[in-house]
Protein backbone atom coordinates (compact mmCIF):
# COMPACT_ATOMS: atom_id res chain seq x y z
CA UNK A 1 0.00 0.00 0.00
CA UNK A 2 0.95 3.52 -0.85
CA UNK A 3 0.26 6.60 1.18
CA UNK A 4 1.32 10.74 0.56
CA UNK A 5 1.89 14.05 1.69
CA UNK A 6 -1.06 15.55 3.77
CA UNK A 7 -2.22 18.49 2.46
CA UNK A 8 -0.17 21.07 4.34
CA UNK A 9 -1.34 25.46 3.96
CA UNK A 10 0.96 27.31 2.72
CA UNK A 11 1.90 29.07 6.13
CA UNK A 12 1.29 28.08 9.59
CA UNK A 13 1.78 30.54 12.94
CA UNK A 14 3.39 30.07 16.29
CA UNK A 15 0.53 28.62 18.72
CA UNK A 16 0.77 31.25 21.59
CA UNK A 17 -2.31 30.98 24.19
CA UNK A 18 -4.44 29.15 22.37
CA UNK A 19 -4.32 29.95 19.59
CA UNK A 20 -1.90 30.31 16.04
CA UNK A 21 -0.58 33.83 15.50
CA UNK A 22 1.84 35.75 13.53
CA UNK A 23 5.44 36.22 14.24
CA UNK A 24 5.62 39.62 15.71
CA UNK A 25 8.23 40.65 13.00
CA UNK A 26 6.48 38.96 9.84
CA UNK A 27 9.65 36.46 8.67
CA UNK A 28 8.79 32.89 7.59
CA UNK A 29 11.07 30.67 7.13
CA UNK A 30 10.52 27.57 3.85
CA UNK A 31 10.09 23.57 5.52
CA UNK A 32 11.33 21.31 2.40
CA UNK A 33 10.17 17.72 2.27
CA UNK A 34 13.72 15.30 2.09
CA UNK A 35 11.51 12.92 0.10
CA UNK A 36 11.91 15.10 -3.09
CA UNK A 37 12.45 18.39 -1.95
CA UNK A 38 9.42 20.13 -2.73
CA UNK A 39 8.05 22.93 -0.77
CA UNK A 40 5.73 21.72 1.85
CA UNK A 41 4.90 25.16 4.03
CA UNK A 42 6.25 27.87 5.67
CA UNK A 43 6.72 28.73 9.18
CA UNK A 44 7.17 31.59 11.50
CA UNK A 45 11.15 32.46 11.69
CA UNK A 46 10.82 33.63 15.00
CA UNK A 47 12.41 35.54 17.61
CA UNK A 48 12.87 36.76 21.07
CA UNK A 49 9.73 38.85 20.80
CA UNK A 50 8.03 35.58 19.93
CA UNK A 51 9.66 33.59 22.55
CA UNK A 52 8.64 36.20 25.17
CA UNK A 53 5.17 36.91 24.46
CA UNK A 54 4.71 32.60 24.25
CA UNK A 55 6.34 32.68 27.82
CA UNK A 56 4.34 35.41 29.31
CA UNK A 57 1.19 33.61 28.02
CA UNK A 58 2.65 30.33 30.14
CA UNK A 59 3.51 32.44 33.38
CA UNK A 60 -0.03 33.87 33.42
CA UNK A 61 -1.42 30.09 32.80
CA UNK A 62 0.52 28.38 35.62
CA UNK A 63 -0.99 29.20 38.89
CA UNK A 64 -4.36 27.36 37.54
CA UNK A 65 -2.88 24.97 35.56
CA UNK A 66 -0.82 23.91 38.67
CA UNK A 67 -3.36 23.58 41.18
CA UNK A 68 -5.65 21.38 38.68
CA UNK A 69 -5.89 17.79 40.05
CA UNK A 70 -4.04 15.17 39.27
CA UNK A 71 -7.42 13.36 37.77
CA UNK A 72 -8.30 16.47 35.77
CA UNK A 73 -4.77 16.44 34.34
CA UNK A 74 -5.01 13.22 33.55
CA UNK A 75 -7.93 13.29 31.61
CA UNK A 76 -7.02 15.73 29.48
CA UNK A 77 -3.40 13.58 28.99
CA UNK A 78 -5.69 11.05 27.87
CA UNK A 79 -7.77 12.90 25.79
CA UNK A 80 -4.71 14.20 23.31
CA UNK A 81 -3.45 10.55 23.00
CA UNK A 82 -6.80 9.77 21.81
CA UNK A 83 -6.66 12.67 19.34
CA UNK A 84 -3.05 11.43 18.08
CA UNK A 85 -4.59 8.12 18.05
CA UNK A 86 -7.61 9.05 15.97
CA UNK A 87 -5.32 10.86 13.51
CA UNK A 88 -2.43 8.37 13.36
CA UNK A 89 -2.47 8.17 9.80
CA UNK A 90 -2.40 11.64 9.24
CA UNK A 91 0.23 12.12 11.70
CA UNK A 92 2.31 9.01 10.08
CA UNK A 93 1.91 10.46 6.93
CA UNK A 94 3.34 14.07 7.78
CA UNK A 95 6.31 12.65 9.90
CA UNK A 96 7.29 10.63 7.12
CA UNK A 97 6.75 13.66 4.41
CA UNK A 98 8.87 16.31 7.19
CA UNK A 99 11.49 13.77 8.29
CA UNK A 100 11.80 11.42 5.19
CA UNK A 101 11.36 8.01 7.38
CA UNK A 102 9.75 5.07 6.31
CA UNK A 103 6.00 5.07 6.68
CA UNK A 104 6.41 1.42 7.82
CA UNK A 105 8.53 3.32 11.18
CA UNK A 106 5.92 6.33 11.64
CA UNK A 107 3.16 4.27 11.52
CA UNK A 108 4.22 1.54 13.73
CA UNK A 109 6.80 3.14 15.87
CA UNK A 110 6.96 7.03 16.16
CA UNK A 111 2.86 7.91 16.17
CA UNK A 112 1.69 4.56 18.26
CA UNK A 113 5.04 5.47 21.20
CA UNK A 114 3.70 9.03 21.48
CA UNK A 115 -0.06 7.83 22.08
CA UNK A 116 1.21 5.96 24.64
CA UNK A 117 3.25 8.44 26.34
CA UNK A 118 0.64 10.78 27.22
CA UNK A 119 -1.72 7.39 28.56
CA UNK A 120 1.00 6.28 30.29
CA UNK A 121 2.07 9.53 32.42
CA UNK A 122 -2.29 10.12 32.60
CA UNK A 123 -2.22 6.52 34.49
CA UNK A 124 1.47 7.61 36.62
CA UNK A 125 -0.04 10.42 37.87
CA UNK A 126 -2.77 9.15 39.18
CA UNK A 127 -1.12 5.91 40.76
CA UNK A 128 1.24 8.08 43.08
CA UNK A 129 1.12 8.24 46.59
CA UNK A 130 2.35 10.57 49.14
CA UNK A 131 4.83 10.10 52.04
CA UNK A 132 4.26 10.97 55.33
CA UNK A 133 6.99 10.33 58.03
CA UNK A 134 6.48 10.82 61.84
CA UNK A 135 10.32 11.71 62.56
CA UNK A 136 9.44 11.62 66.55
CA UNK A 137 5.68 11.41 68.92
CA UNK A 138 4.93 14.73 68.12
CA UNK A 139 6.53 15.81 64.43
CA UNK A 140 5.35 15.06 60.98
CA UNK A 141 7.51 15.30 58.24
CA UNK A 142 5.35 15.59 54.37
CA UNK A 143 6.70 15.30 51.08
CA UNK A 144 4.88 17.48 48.79
CA UNK A 145 5.39 17.72 44.78
CA UNK A 146 4.67 21.26 43.00
CA UNK A 147 5.50 22.17 39.97
CA UNK A 148 8.15 24.05 38.63
CA UNK A 149 6.28 26.54 36.77
CA UNK A 150 7.13 27.33 33.30
CA UNK A 151 9.09 24.90 31.20
CA UNK A 152 11.35 25.54 28.04
CA UNK A 153 12.00 22.48 25.99
CA UNK A 154 14.02 22.34 22.83
CA UNK A 155 13.31 18.99 20.08
CA UNK A 156 15.33 17.89 17.54
CA UNK A 157 14.16 16.52 14.08
CA UNK A 158 14.93 12.75 14.43
CA UNK A 159 11.14 11.71 16.31
CA UNK A 160 9.76 15.05 16.27
CA UNK A 161 6.12 13.70 17.43
CA UNK A 162 7.79 11.22 20.18
CA UNK A 163 10.23 13.77 21.29
CA UNK A 164 7.57 16.23 21.76
CA UNK A 165 5.92 13.18 23.76
CA UNK A 166 8.65 12.16 25.71
CA UNK A 167 8.68 16.26 26.76
CA UNK A 168 5.66 17.59 26.79
CA UNK A 169 3.50 14.62 28.68
CA UNK A 170 5.39 14.26 31.81
CA UNK A 171 5.95 18.35 31.84
CA UNK A 172 1.91 18.80 31.50
CA UNK A 173 1.39 15.82 33.83
CA UNK A 174 2.78 17.42 36.95
CA UNK A 175 1.27 20.53 36.46
CA UNK A 176 3.71 22.53 34.18
CA UNK A 177 3.41 25.24 31.11
CA UNK A 178 5.31 24.53 28.46
CA UNK A 179 6.93 26.80 25.67
CA UNK A 180 8.11 23.42 23.01
CA UNK A 181 10.15 24.85 20.22
CA UNK A 182 10.22 22.01 17.41
CA UNK A 183 13.90 21.45 14.86
CA UNK A 184 13.05 23.67 12.19
CA UNK A 185 13.45 20.81 9.60
CA UNK A 186 10.30 19.47 10.93
CA UNK A 187 7.58 21.79 12.49
CA UNK A 188 4.64 20.18 10.74
CA UNK A 189 3.32 17.21 13.78
CA UNK A 190 3.82 20.00 16.81
CA UNK A 191 1.66 22.30 14.94
CA UNK A 192 -0.99 19.74 13.69
CA UNK A 193 -1.23 18.28 17.66
CA UNK A 194 -1.57 21.94 18.71
CA UNK A 195 -4.26 22.58 16.02
CA UNK A 196 -5.86 19.78 17.60
CA UNK A 197 -5.84 19.92 21.29
CA UNK A 198 -5.98 23.87 21.12
CA UNK A 199 -9.70 23.16 22.84
CA UNK A 200 -8.36 20.51 25.42
CA UNK A 201 -6.12 22.57 27.51
CA UNK A 202 -6.60 26.34 29.06
CA UNK A 203 -4.59 28.79 27.34
CA UNK A 204 -1.31 29.61 27.59
CA UNK A 205 -0.65 26.13 29.56
CA UNK A 206 1.12 24.26 25.82
CA UNK A 207 3.02 27.06 23.29
CA UNK A 208 5.10 26.32 20.11
CA UNK A 209 7.10 28.56 19.03
CA UNK A 210 9.10 27.89 15.79
CA UNK A 211 12.11 28.68 13.89
CA UNK A 212 16.01 28.45 14.07
CA UNK A 213 18.37 27.50 16.79
CA UNK A 214 19.78 30.80 17.54
CA UNK A 215 17.05 33.22 17.04
CA UNK A 216 14.13 31.24 18.75
CA UNK A 217 15.68 28.43 21.28
CA UNK A 218 18.67 30.63 22.82
CA UNK A 219 16.03 33.56 24.03
CA UNK A 220 13.49 29.87 25.52
CA UNK A 221 17.06 28.41 26.55
CA UNK A 222 18.49 31.84 28.14
CA UNK A 223 15.11 33.12 29.48
CA UNK A 224 14.72 34.18 33.22
CA UNK A 225 10.92 33.49 33.42
CA UNK A 226 10.92 29.98 32.95
CA UNK A 227 11.86 27.60 35.38
CA UNK A 228 13.38 24.67 33.67
CA UNK A 229 14.95 24.13 30.12
CA UNK A 230 14.72 20.65 29.15
CA UNK A 231 16.94 19.85 25.37
CA UNK A 232 17.32 17.17 23.05
CA UNK A 233 20.10 17.15 20.44
CA UNK A 234 23.33 17.33 19.94
CA UNK A 235 26.50 17.18 22.32
CA UNK A 236 27.34 20.58 21.34
CA UNK A 237 24.33 22.61 21.05
CA UNK A 238 23.65 20.79 24.70
CA UNK A 239 26.94 22.22 25.96
CA UNK A 240 25.57 25.79 24.43
CA UNK A 241 22.06 25.17 26.30
CA UNK A 242 23.71 24.67 29.32
CA UNK A 243 25.58 28.07 29.71
CA UNK A 244 22.47 29.67 28.63
CA UNK A 245 20.75 28.45 31.74
CA UNK A 246 23.22 28.44 33.91
CA UNK A 247 22.95 32.42 34.03
CA UNK A 248 19.65 32.23 35.88
CA UNK A 249 20.89 28.80 37.68
CA UNK A 250 17.94 26.63 35.63
CA UNK A 251 17.48 23.38 36.01
CA UNK A 252 18.73 21.11 33.17
CA UNK A 253 18.52 17.99 31.43
CA UNK A 254 19.74 16.94 28.81
CA UNK A 255 19.91 14.16 26.14
CA UNK A 256 22.35 14.23 23.78
CA UNK A 257 24.22 12.22 20.85
CA UNK A 258 25.64 8.68 20.97
CA UNK A 259 27.93 6.41 19.39
CA UNK A 260 26.11 2.75 20.55
CA UNK A 261 28.40 -0.67 20.46
CA UNK A 262 26.19 -3.30 19.50
CA UNK A 263 28.08 -6.30 20.44
CA UNK A 264 28.05 -9.95 19.05
CA UNK A 265 29.82 -12.53 21.29
CA UNK A 266 30.49 -16.41 19.74
CA UNK A 267 27.86 -18.30 21.45
CA UNK A 268 25.24 -16.39 19.16
CA UNK A 269 27.13 -18.83 16.00
CA UNK A 270 26.45 -21.78 18.06
CA UNK A 271 23.83 -23.18 16.48
CA UNK A 272 21.62 -21.66 12.90
CA UNK A 273 18.30 -21.47 14.15
CA UNK A 274 16.01 -18.65 14.66
CA UNK A 275 18.26 -16.49 17.56
CA UNK A 276 20.87 -16.70 14.77
CA UNK A 277 18.23 -14.86 12.32
CA UNK A 278 17.51 -12.01 15.23
CA UNK A 279 21.14 -11.32 16.52
CA UNK A 280 21.25 -10.93 12.29
CA UNK A 281 18.37 -8.71 12.09
CA UNK A 282 19.64 -7.02 15.29
CA UNK A 283 22.84 -5.93 13.15
CA UNK A 284 20.92 -5.13 10.60
CA UNK A 285 17.43 -3.28 11.13
CA UNK A 286 18.32 -1.19 13.63
CA UNK A 287 21.34 0.53 12.35
CA UNK A 288 19.54 0.77 8.54
CA UNK A 289 16.09 2.55 8.58
CA UNK A 290 17.82 5.80 8.27
CA UNK A 291 20.58 5.61 11.18
CA UNK A 292 18.83 9.10 12.97
CA UNK A 293 18.27 7.61 15.98
CA UNK A 294 20.25 8.57 19.12
CA UNK A 295 20.87 5.41 19.86
CA UNK A 296 21.78 4.00 16.50
CA UNK A 297 23.80 1.10 16.89
CA UNK A 298 26.49 2.65 15.12
CA UNK A 299 29.87 0.57 15.89
CA UNK A 300 29.20 -3.46 15.56
CA UNK A 301 31.69 -5.22 17.81
CA UNK A 302 32.14 -9.29 16.46
CA UNK A 303 33.97 -11.79 18.39
CA UNK A 304 36.96 -12.27 15.61
CA UNK A 305 36.18 -16.34 15.51
CA UNK A 306 33.17 -15.65 14.18
CA UNK A 307 33.77 -12.67 12.40
CA UNK A 308 33.73 -14.23 8.56
CA UNK A 309 30.66 -16.08 8.87
CA UNK A 310 28.28 -13.88 10.80
CA UNK A 311 29.25 -10.54 8.63
CA UNK A 312 29.37 -12.72 5.22
CA UNK A 313 25.55 -12.79 6.29
CA UNK A 314 25.24 -9.37 8.18
CA UNK A 315 26.25 -8.25 4.68
CA UNK A 316 23.91 -10.78 2.51
CA UNK A 317 20.76 -9.01 4.75
CA UNK A 318 21.96 -5.31 4.26
CA UNK A 319 21.83 -5.86 0.79
CA UNK A 320 18.33 -6.96 0.94
CA UNK A 321 17.46 -4.05 2.20
CA UNK A 322 14.81 -2.10 0.28
CA UNK A 323 14.94 1.41 0.35
CA UNK A 324 13.19 3.87 -1.94
CA UNK A 325 9.64 6.15 -1.48
CA UNK A 326 8.99 6.36 2.44
CA UNK A 327 5.80 6.49 1.50
CA UNK A 328 5.65 2.57 0.17
CA UNK A 329 4.83 0.24 3.07
CA UNK A 330 7.15 -2.17 2.32
CA UNK A 331 10.05 0.45 2.06
CA UNK A 332 11.86 -0.03 4.96
CA UNK A 333 14.61 2.91 4.34
CA UNK A 334 13.47 6.24 3.45
CA UNK A 335 15.30 9.79 2.99
CA UNK A 336 17.51 11.36 5.36
CA UNK A 337 16.01 14.60 7.14
CA UNK A 338 17.73 16.98 5.59
CA UNK A 339 20.02 17.99 2.16
CA UNK A 340 22.34 19.01 5.26
CA UNK A 341 22.10 15.92 7.06
CA UNK A 342 22.84 14.27 3.05
CA UNK A 343 25.55 16.41 2.45
CA UNK A 344 27.24 15.12 6.36
CA UNK A 345 26.73 11.38 5.86
CA UNK A 346 28.51 11.67 2.86
CA UNK A 347 31.36 13.59 4.33
CA UNK A 348 31.70 11.19 6.97
CA UNK A 349 31.82 7.93 4.55
CA UNK A 350 34.52 9.55 3.14
CA UNK A 351 36.28 10.30 5.95
CA UNK A 352 35.90 6.59 6.60
CA UNK A 353 37.51 5.96 3.05
CA UNK A 354 40.48 8.31 3.75
CA UNK A 355 41.45 6.83 7.27
CA UNK A 356 41.65 3.20 5.41
CA UNK A 357 38.23 2.12 6.43
CA UNK A 358 37.12 -1.29 4.04
CA UNK A 359 34.11 -0.59 2.54
CA UNK A 360 31.54 -3.74 3.18
CA UNK A 361 28.37 -2.33 1.83
CA UNK A 362 27.19 0.63 0.35
CA UNK A 363 29.24 3.43 0.66
CA UNK A 364 27.56 6.13 -1.51
CA UNK A 365 24.46 8.43 -2.06
CA UNK A 366 21.85 6.45 -3.58
CA UNK A 367 20.44 7.82 -7.01
CA UNK A 368 16.37 7.20 -6.82
CA UNK A 369 13.97 7.91 -9.98
CA UNK A 370 11.40 10.59 -10.50
CA UNK A 371 10.62 12.91 -7.94
CA UNK A 372 12.55 11.17 -5.67
CA UNK A 373 15.58 12.12 -7.38
CA UNK A 374 15.69 15.17 -5.57
CA UNK A 375 15.51 13.98 -2.10
CA UNK A 376 18.10 13.20 0.06
CA UNK A 377 19.23 9.38 -0.14
CA UNK A 378 21.90 7.09 1.52
CA UNK A 379 22.89 3.53 0.74
CA UNK A 380 23.07 1.06 3.59
CA UNK A 381 26.88 1.55 4.47
CA UNK A 382 29.19 -0.73 6.36
CA UNK A 383 32.98 0.38 6.93
CA UNK A 384 35.51 -1.86 8.62
CA UNK A 385 38.17 -0.72 10.61
CA UNK A 386 38.97 0.14 14.39
CA UNK A 387 37.95 1.99 16.75
CA UNK A 388 40.41 4.90 16.64
CA UNK A 389 39.18 5.99 13.36
CA UNK A 390 36.77 9.19 13.38
CA UNK A 391 34.02 6.87 11.56
CA UNK A 392 34.02 4.87 14.61
CA UNK A 393 34.36 8.16 17.20
CA UNK A 394 32.02 10.12 16.16
CA UNK A 395 28.22 10.72 15.50
CA UNK A 396 27.80 10.42 11.86
CA UNK A 397 23.76 9.92 12.35
CA UNK A 398 23.04 8.27 9.41
CA UNK A 399 22.94 4.77 7.72
CA UNK A 400 26.28 4.20 8.18
CA UNK A 401 27.65 1.34 10.48
CA UNK A 402 31.29 0.63 11.29
CA UNK A 403 32.32 -2.55 12.37
CA UNK A 404 35.40 -4.45 14.26
CA UNK A 405 36.33 -7.45 16.09
CA UNK A 406 37.44 -8.54 19.47
CA UNK A 407 39.09 -11.25 21.06
CA UNK A 408 37.66 -12.10 24.59
CA UNK A 409 35.13 -10.18 27.09
CA UNK A 410 37.81 -7.87 28.29
CA UNK A 411 38.50 -6.45 25.19
CA UNK A 412 34.99 -5.77 24.07
CA UNK A 413 34.34 -3.82 27.25
CA UNK A 414 37.16 -1.60 26.62
CA UNK A 415 36.36 -0.82 23.18
CA UNK A 416 32.43 -0.57 23.85
CA UNK A 417 33.33 1.88 26.33
CA UNK A 418 36.52 3.93 24.28
CA UNK A 419 34.16 6.70 23.30
CA UNK A 420 32.78 10.59 24.77
CA UNK A 421 29.08 8.87 24.42
CA UNK A 422 26.95 6.38 26.88
CA UNK A 423 23.82 6.68 25.52
CA UNK A 424 22.61 3.02 23.99
CA UNK A 425 24.39 -0.26 23.93
CA UNK A 426 23.11 -4.08 22.47
CA UNK A 427 24.64 -7.36 23.75
CA UNK A 428 24.14 -10.45 21.87
CA UNK A 429 24.78 -14.01 23.61
CA UNK A 430 23.89 -17.23 24.44
CA UNK A 431 25.85 -17.13 27.70
CA UNK A 432 24.29 -16.52 31.21
CA UNK A 433 26.82 -15.02 32.67
CA UNK A 434 27.72 -13.00 29.62
CA UNK A 435 23.74 -11.41 29.41
CA UNK A 436 24.49 -9.57 32.34
CA UNK A 437 28.11 -9.17 33.34
CA UNK A 438 28.49 -7.32 30.14
CA UNK A 439 25.75 -4.85 30.54
CA UNK A 440 26.61 -4.60 33.81
CA UNK A 441 30.30 -2.94 32.07
CA UNK A 442 29.19 -1.17 29.61
CA UNK A 443 28.81 2.78 30.37
CA UNK A 444 25.46 3.42 29.25
CA UNK A 445 22.33 4.78 30.28
CA UNK A 446 20.26 2.06 28.52
CA UNK A 447 21.65 -1.80 27.57
CA UNK A 448 19.43 -3.72 25.29
CA UNK A 449 20.07 -7.52 25.73
CA UNK A 450 19.27 -9.62 23.14
CA UNK A 451 17.31 -7.10 21.56
CA UNK A 452 17.13 -3.37 20.55
CA UNK A 453 15.27 -0.60 19.82
CA UNK A 454 12.73 -1.19 22.25
CA UNK A 455 11.28 1.79 23.96
CA UNK A 456 8.57 1.04 26.56
CA UNK A 457 7.52 4.61 27.81
CA UNK A 458 8.08 2.65 31.63
CA UNK A 459 11.96 2.13 30.95
CA UNK A 460 14.02 4.56 32.00
CA UNK A 461 15.97 6.18 29.43
CA UNK A 462 19.13 8.93 29.23
CA UNK A 463 22.69 9.20 28.82
CA UNK A 464 25.83 8.53 30.58
CA UNK A 465 28.91 10.77 29.66
CA UNK A 466 28.50 13.21 27.10
CA UNK A 467 25.04 11.83 25.88
CA UNK A 468 24.11 14.00 28.42
CA UNK A 469 22.09 13.35 32.31
CA UNK A 470 18.49 13.44 33.46
CA UNK A 471 16.36 10.70 32.40
CA UNK A 472 13.37 10.45 30.07
CA UNK A 473 10.11 7.89 29.92
CA UNK A 474 9.34 6.40 33.52
CA UNK A 475 7.30 7.76 36.27
CA UNK A 476 11.35 8.72 37.52
CA UNK A 477 10.70 11.30 34.96
CA UNK A 478 7.75 13.00 37.29
CA UNK A 479 10.53 14.30 39.31
CA UNK A 480 12.31 16.01 36.48
CA UNK A 481 9.27 18.47 36.48
CA UNK A 482 8.65 19.60 39.64
CA UNK A 483 10.34 20.38 43.10
CA UNK A 484 10.05 18.27 46.22
CA UNK A 485 8.42 20.75 49.32
CA UNK A 486 8.52 19.55 52.77
CA UNK A 487 6.75 19.94 55.32
CA UNK A 488 7.91 19.63 59.40
CA UNK A 489 4.80 19.91 61.16
CA UNK A 490 4.94 20.08 65.14
CA UNK A 491 1.85 18.75 66.74
CA UNK A 492 3.25 19.16 69.87
CA UNK A 493 0.91 22.34 71.91
CA UNK A 494 3.95 23.50 74.26
CA UNK A 495 7.27 22.23 73.40
CA UNK A 496 9.57 23.99 70.60
P1 LIG B 1 20.63 20.07 17.22
O1 LIG B 1 21.36 20.15 18.49
O2 LIG B 1 21.25 20.67 16.01
O3 LIG B 1 19.20 20.76 17.34
C1 LIG B 1 18.27 20.37 18.32
C2 LIG B 1 17.36 21.55 18.64
O4 LIG B 1 18.16 22.59 19.21
C3 LIG B 1 16.67 22.16 17.42
O5 LIG B 1 15.36 22.54 17.79
C4 LIG B 1 17.53 23.38 17.13
O6 LIG B 1 16.83 24.42 16.46
C5 LIG B 1 17.93 23.80 18.52
N1 LIG B 1 19.16 24.60 18.59
C6 LIG B 1 20.23 24.55 17.77
N2 LIG B 1 21.16 25.47 18.15
C7 LIG B 1 20.65 26.10 19.24
C8 LIG B 1 21.12 27.14 20.08
N3 LIG B 1 22.30 27.72 19.91
N4 LIG B 1 20.34 27.53 21.10
C9 LIG B 1 19.13 26.95 21.33
N5 LIG B 1 18.62 25.97 20.55
C10 LIG B 1 19.38 25.54 19.52
O7 LIG B 1 20.30 18.52 17.02
P2 LIG B 1 19.57 17.84 15.77
O8 LIG B 1 20.55 17.83 14.64
O9 LIG B 1 18.24 18.47 15.59
O10 LIG B 1 19.31 16.37 16.33
C11 LIG B 1 20.22 15.35 16.25
C12 LIG B 1 20.93 15.14 17.57
O11 LIG B 1 19.96 14.85 18.59
C13 LIG B 1 21.85 13.95 17.56
O12 LIG B 1 23.05 14.29 18.19
C14 LIG B 1 21.10 12.90 18.37
O13 LIG B 1 21.90 11.92 18.95
C15 LIG B 1 20.41 13.75 19.37
N6 LIG B 1 19.25 13.05 19.96
C16 LIG B 1 19.36 12.59 21.24
C17 LIG B 1 18.29 11.89 21.82
C18 LIG B 1 18.38 11.38 23.23
O14 LIG B 1 17.34 11.02 23.78
N7 LIG B 1 19.54 11.34 23.84
C19 LIG B 1 17.12 11.68 21.10
C20 LIG B 1 17.05 12.17 19.80
C21 LIG B 1 18.13 12.85 19.24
Amino acid sequence: MSYSAPKFKEKYGNFINGKFQDPIDGQYFENHSPVDNKLLAKYPRSNEKDVNSAIEAANKAKHEWGNTSAAERAGILHKIADVIQENLETFAQMETADNGKSIRETMNADVPLAVDHFRYFASAIRAEEGSATELNENTLSLIINEPLGVVAQIIPWNFPLLMLAWKVAPALASGNCVVLKPAEQTPASATFLAEKIADLLPPGVFNVIHGFGPEAGKPLASSPNVDKVAFTGETTTGQLIMQYASKNLHPVTMELGGKSPNVFFNSIMDHDDAFLDKCIEGAVLFAFNQGEVCTAPSRILIQEDIYDEFIKRVIERTKAIKMGNPFEESTMMGAQASSDQHQKILEYIKIGKDEGAEVLAGGDAAKLDGDLANGFYIQPTILKGHNKMRVFQEEIFGPVVAVCTFKDEAEAIEIANDTMYGLGAGVWTRDAHQLYQIPRAIKAGRVWVNCYHDYPAHAPFGGYKKSGFGRENHLMMLNHYRQSKNMLISYDKNKL
